[in-house]
């Protein structure tokens, strides 16, 4: 069995998200896929426009509106939201890999995270532990990523213009949180 790690800002999470995660799980890459919020995101410019508990609470919105079949297979986890100080994504592995100790965890990335991966936290004992499913981004394909026709979206095109690429749900709570300047 594969458990897909799927972390991300998630600010807010966005329709490209949504088909990675949909594309994943109906190919069989992945048996099962946990979407996790950063808490406090590393090698980023600024922190999240959206607090933890509004990017989990939108992250949840989205998976609730996937059709049954994938739903089943995905859970929102608010690991690195309520964990105290930076998150570690080797951290996260290893509380996955504890929770399903048979499984084998498979760390999912867009091409654009997986460049950066040599600066992660304990980056050689991660790439270790855990394998990289990578995802083609549009306009940034890396020999041996997968690609999935992946949207061309991205979250910070999604907050500096109001487009509709998040789920209908995902929108109505931006709406109703003023989030984003809307
Ligand atoms: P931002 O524009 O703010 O950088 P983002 O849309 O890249 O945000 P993140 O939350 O940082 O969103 O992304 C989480 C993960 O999803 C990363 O691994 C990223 O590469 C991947 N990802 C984001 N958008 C897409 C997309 N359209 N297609 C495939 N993968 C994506």
């Amino acid at each position: 069995m594969i458990v897909g790690l799927y972390g991300g800002t998630f600010d807010p999470i966005h329709n490209g998200h949504v088909h990675v995660i949909t594309q994943l799980i109906s190919r069989g890459l992945v048996d099962r896929i946990i979407v996790v919020p950063a808490g406090q995101p590393q090698l980023r410019d600024g922190q999240p426009h959206a607090t933890g508990a509004q990017r989990r609470a939108m992250c949840q919105l989205a998976i609730n509106s996937l059709p049954d079949d994938v739903k089943s297979k995905v859970e929102v986890n608010p690991i690195e939201i309520l964990r105290e100080g930076p998150s570690y994504t080797i951290d996260t592995v290893a509380a996955i890999a504890a929770t399903y100790p048979e499984a084998t965890v498979a760390v999912i990335v867009g091409t654009d995270a997986f460049a950066k991966v040599d600066q992660w936290h304990r980056s050689a004992e991660l790439q270790e532990l855990a394998d990289f499913l990578v995802i083609d981004r549009p306009g940034a394909k890396t020999p041996g990523a997968i690609d999935i026709g992946a949207l061309n979206i991205s979250a910070t095109e999604i907050r500096t213009q109001l487009e509709d690429q998040v789920p209908e749900a995902v929108a109505a709570y931006i709406k109703e949180n003023n989030l984003y300047g809307r």
